[in-house]
């Protein structure tokens, strides 16, 4: 059978009723120029956001008032869609699906209220409610535009840990599953609509991949069945140079590595999800990133190796929330081991560290984490230094708030010399001061920290380094 296309559709193309006509659109071409298709969606824009707050503001025991909107606004984003795509003797059973979601969103976050308390596990049991209201509509519509489909709950075919907000999923386990779940619709000519974001333990537990998991799936789907392509489907021209809500003249990235993209996604790239890339590079499956509302303009294809075009980076991101941490003291060269006793007092607490920076003297260590996990770190520091800090050793942890890590990717910077000047030169020109220098742990990436003022200037002057060695996509 054909090598089938995988179809990535992310909340914003799927969140009104325009987008997901286009999104149907752009499905109902692809079978026509490819043949099969498996669809992956998200779940409607704002929606998995407003589940999780809502979950949140429960524990808290706020008013039930809130939760009684947030049912509201779910049915009516849900209906707005039914009422606009479905003819009107079609809409019942997708929308019999939402409301029975909804209804377990209600007594969920009802017992979670009364309980004064969230585990990560019942956030998911929340979170994934999402996806598997979307589903069922996206293939309700498909239907509805003469594509036969079926919605697939990923819970049925997606193994992962019992890591809860991010599992891990175990493509071995999941593989045989997805193949038997799927090939049979695939060869029925049926268009499958699986829930992205979301898998379950062996037990059968709900999990999520983490926020914006569902390209991950995408990508786990496209591993499974061998797929001919993966087609990741966004509200933006590809990848970009720059989030282009912050650079409007940001420029389609036609070609990337893998390595690049990773890159990117870490340091803050939302377009596509870290963790997306493995699956993919390792089969050598094609992966691209494109624009729902404009599927023939530009876009962009992940390749294994990409040109390494000497100039100043390719693209730069931005990371907002975080605190910079540092550890400093006169004493803490005769000190042994403190690199080793702060990073790991910082993972005993559950925080990872988003970059090390360089010190601008031996005698301090520096390092961002997220801003919401600061004041823990803090405390776990000072606790794990307590003798030295007595002993003045340590003078203190000192915490530096509202910082951004702006970050400049490119394979072909390392062979291009004074590229950091160039940017410290740039932002200099624009009066942002960096607070301070990452370590050259990655040859394709320079980041450094600024602070939440000055986040956005920043990115915009070191993208005006960027046009080197670009070509600008065009089809
Ligand atoms: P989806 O809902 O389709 O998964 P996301 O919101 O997760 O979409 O990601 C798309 C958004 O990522 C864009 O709207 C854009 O604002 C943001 N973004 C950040 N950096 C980039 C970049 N370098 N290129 C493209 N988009 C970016
Ligand atoms: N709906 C999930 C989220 O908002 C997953 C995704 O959109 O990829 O994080
Ligand atoms: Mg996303």
């Amino acid at each position: 059978m054909t090598h089938p296309l995988i179809l990535k559709f992310g909340g914003t193309s799927v969140g009104t009723p325009q987008a997901m006509r286009q999104a149907a659109a752009v499905v109902r071409r692809s079978r026509t120029t490819h043949g099969p298709v498996v669809v992956v969606t998200s779940a409607l824009s704002g929606i998995t956001d407003l589940l999780l707050q809502t979950t949140r503001d429960a524990a808290q025991n706020a008013h039930g008032q809130a939760r009684n909107q947030a049912v509201e606004r779910i049915l009516a984003a849900h209906q707005a869609i039914a009422a606009a795509l479905l003819p009107p003797d079609d809409r019942s059973p997708a929308l019999d699906a939402v409301r029975q979601h909804v209804e377990t969103f209600r007594r969920l976050v009802e017992a979670i209220a009364v309980l004064g308390e969230v585990t990560p596990r019942a956030c998911d049991a929340v979170a994934s409610l999402g996806e598997r209201m979307s589903a069922p509509l996206l293939a309700a519509v498909l239907e509805a535009h003469g594509v036969p489909a079926q919605a697939v709950d990923a819970a049925e075919i997606i193994v992962t840990d019992a890591t809860f907000q991010s599992a891990q999923p175990d493509l071995a386990a999941s593989t045989p599953r997805i193949r038997k779940r799927l090939r049979p619709l695939l060869e029925a000519g049926v268009t499958p609509v699986v829930t992205g974001f979301i898998g379950a333990t062996s037990e059968g537990i709900t999990t999520t991949l983490g926020r914006g998991g569902s390209d991950f799936t995408a990508a786990l789907l496209g591993a499974a069945l061998d797929a001919a392509e993966v087609h990741i489907y966004t509200d933006v021209d590809g990848v970009m140079s720059a989030d282009p809500r912050i650079v409007p003249e940001a420029r389609t990235l036609p070609r990337l590595s893998y390595r690049e993209v990773a890159e990117l996604a870490y340091f803050g790239a939302k377009v596509l999800h870290p963790k997306t890339i493995r699956p993919v590079v390792e089969r050598g499956i094609p992966l691209r990133v494109r624009n729902t509302f404009d599927p023939d303009g530009p876009d962009t294809l992940i390749v294994a190796e990409s040109e390494t075009t000497p100039g100043t980076g390719k693209a730069v991101t931005l990371i907002r929330d975080l605190a910079l941490l540092t550890v400093e003291g006169r004493g803490m060269l005769g000190v042994p081991g403190v690199a080793a006793r702060t990073f790991q007092a910082v993972a005993d607490t559950g925080t990872s560290v988003v970059l090390i920076t360089q010190a601008s003297s031996e005698q301090s260590i520096t390092f961002a984490v997220p801003a919401a996990a600061a004041p823990r770190v803090v405390a776990a520091l000072e606790d794990a230094f307590a003798a030295e800090i007595a002993r003045r050793d340590i003078d203190r942890v000192a915490l530096t708030p509202n910082i951004s890590i702006v970050t400049v990717v490119g394979a072909g910077m390392q062979h291009t010399h004074g590229v950091a000047g160039r940017v410290f030169t740039a932002l200099g020109d624009v009066g942002v001061n960096v607070v301070a220098i990452a370590q050259g742990s990655s040859e394709v990436a320079i980041s450094f920290a600024v602070t939440a003022a000055d986040a956005e200037n920043a990115v915009r002057a070191v993208h005006g380094l960027t046009k080197g060695g670009d070509v600008v996509h065009s089809k």
